[in-house]
């Protein structure tokens, strides 16, 4: 009985490197891998060792004889691409890295702590024998893996438990708490470190930049997300219904968590780690259609095939697909009928404003090839990608919403800043899942690990003391490991109770307090 991958696949392919008859593709370097929705086991080739599935971070490979009603269908999702693709017969070879001899002592500082981060890390613990500082602005490490991935996802979350392990390495100090930029500029970090690798990720919204967007109602997907995901002293941007009717500008996963989320009942989130400030909105949740305007045609929808089966598989809820000319704007120009739970697809169709009263918007004018109509609506959601949040000091492209880089290196205009990298979302754009991180993250560590090698960074006279000791006159107190440690054991406690994974605390002064708080005696 063969293997199959499922939809949490991270795409990461750690499960092609222990696959003993290379029977996983697209495989790191075939056409398609890091744009596949999920990679695929092919059913005649699979020898059923399993040796997959113990490899698989985010628990997304099982027996196809055991494949839950839910993930039936991903049997026949991978022996299909088999029959529709080419791939190259016999095991994958796999490509080591260039490990130079480097001098002793070196310190690298990583800023971030997401899967960029976690993917940047293990390469340095991996192929160096540096000490690594680990930064971040939140006490809670994960970046999107806490704070973006949906919370009805919790097998994606898992991947989480390895980037844990290199946290926890005695050669990594983590520091939460701080943030570059405003505690401690970058020249700061060049200071004291042989190299720095920012992997900051993207954390604010494109804006869509139409008239009236600054309504209230009006938002973007950066900040719903971050709202029930939990980000410390987010407030809810959302009006609640009384139109009955949500509009979602894009066609991305994001846009599908969204969706999702609005027609899950609230019992069934109750039992996820959704932040509990979230909870009283979706009780009282009377939306019972979400729009989805795709400004181009279904051919180009962002989703994957995976993230759209999950919403069509949601019991009782309607999913109907337009084009431009099959809408009757007057099916939108009111509420729609209340109770009937529907998800529609409007392609070929953007917002041009939102419009209301003084303050609060009450319609999405819409254009649908010549057509203009208004679509009555409770709230708008932007959710058309997201931008880095430039740092002060470091070099940033405003058109592109990165970190220039070249090679990972970062640069300012042709010239490159030695010492200072970069990973992940800041590095190439607001795309590809989390495992597209990996190759991302492994050749930006090599191209410190050759700089340092040819002597093209300067090295630092300082170390990590020094850093810590210059964080304590700057009066920035970090919240260290033990107080991570903390955080994570009091949410698991209160989720416990609960049967929920955690229940995440909210509020920075709460998280602070709980950090510093001294751990109870055993006994
Ligand atoms: P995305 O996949 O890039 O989708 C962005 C959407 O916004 C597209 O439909 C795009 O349409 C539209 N758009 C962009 N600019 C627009 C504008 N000015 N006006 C109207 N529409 C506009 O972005 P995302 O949903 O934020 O996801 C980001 C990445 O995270 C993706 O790689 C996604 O797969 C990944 N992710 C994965 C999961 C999962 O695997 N479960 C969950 C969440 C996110 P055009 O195509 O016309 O530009």
């Amino acid at each position: 009985m063969a293997f199959a991958i499922t939809q949490s696949c991270c795409s990461d392919a750690g499960c092609v490197s222990v696959c003993p008859v290379g029977c996983i593709h697209p495989a790191p370097g075939e056409p398609g891998f890091g744009t596949a929705d999920i990679l695929h086991i092919d059913p005649e080739k699979c020898i059923d060792c399993g040796a997959c599935a113990d490899a698989c971070p985010v628990d997304a490979i099982f027996p196809i004889d055991r494949l839950g009603v839910k993930d039936a269908h991903f049997a026949e999702v991978n022996a299909a691409y088999y029959r529709d693709t080419e791939v190259d017969a016999g095991p994958t070879t796999t490509q080591y890295a260039r490990l130079p001899r480097l001098p002793q002592g070196l310190h690298i500082a990583i800023v971030g702590t997401g899967p960029s981060a976690g993917y940047a890390l293990r390469a340095v613990l991996n192929r160096t024998t540096a000490a690594v500082t680990v930064i971040d602005k939140l006490p809670t490490p994960g970046g999107l893996i806490r704070s973006g991935v949906a919370p009805d996802h919790p097998a994606t979350k898992n991947i989480m438990h390895g980037f844990d392990l290199h946290l926890r390495d005695p050669r990594v100090t983590m520091l939460g708490g701080v943030e570059i930029g405003t505690d401690v500029a970058p020249s700061d970090l060049a200071d004291h470190f042989d190299a720095v690798v920012y992997a900051v990720g993207a954390s604010e919204p494109r804006r869509l930049g139409i008239e009236g967007e600054n309504l209230a109602g009006s938002t973007s997907a950066t900040e719903v997300v971050a709202w029930y995901n939990g980000i410390p002293d987010v407030e809810n941007p959302l009006r609640p219904a009384t139109v009955g009717r949500t509009v979602l500008v894009g066609t991305g996963n994001v846009a599908l968590d969204i969706a999702r989320l609005f027609h899950t009942s609230s019992d069934a989130l109750r039992r996820t780690d959704i932040a509990d400030r979230s909870l009283p909105f979706f009780d009282e949740n009377a939306t019972s259609e979400i729009v989805l305007l795709g400004r181009r045609g279904p051919e180009t929808a962002a989703y994957t095939k995976a993230e759209f089966a999950a919403l069509t598989a949601m019991p009782d809820v309607e999913i109907v697909t337009l084009d431009a000319a099959d809408v009757e704007p007057e099916t939108f120009a009111g509420p729609p009928e209340p109770g009937r739970r529907r998800v529609v697809f409007v392609f070929g169709t953007a917002p041009v404003e939102v419009v209301g009263d003084d303050a609060t918007m009450t319609a999405v004018r819409v254009r649908s090839g010549d057509r203009e109509y208004a679509i009555a609506a409770d709230n708008l959601i932007s959710s058309i990608g997201y931008r880095t949040r430039p740092i002060e000091g470091l070099p940033f492209d405003g058109d592109a919403g990165m970190i220039p880089s070249r090679d990972g290196r970062v640069v300012d205009g042709d010239e490159v800043l030695r010492g200072s990298y970069v990973v992940g979302w800041a590095k190439r754009g607001p795309s590809g899942g989390i495992g597209a991180n990996r190759a991302c993250a492994e050749d930006t560590v090599q191209a410190v690990i050759d700089d340092i090698a040819e002597g093209r960074v300067p090295r630092s006279a300082k170390d990590g003391g020094d850093f810590e000791a210059f964080l304590k006159k700057r009066g920035v107190s970090p919240i260290r490991r033990r107080g991570i440690a903390t955080i994570d054991r009091v949410e698991r406690e209160r989720g416990r109770g609960a049967g929920r994974p955690r229940v995440k605390l909210t509020s920075a002064a709460e998280l602070t307090e709980t950090a510093r708080r001294r751990r109870r005696r055993r006994g």
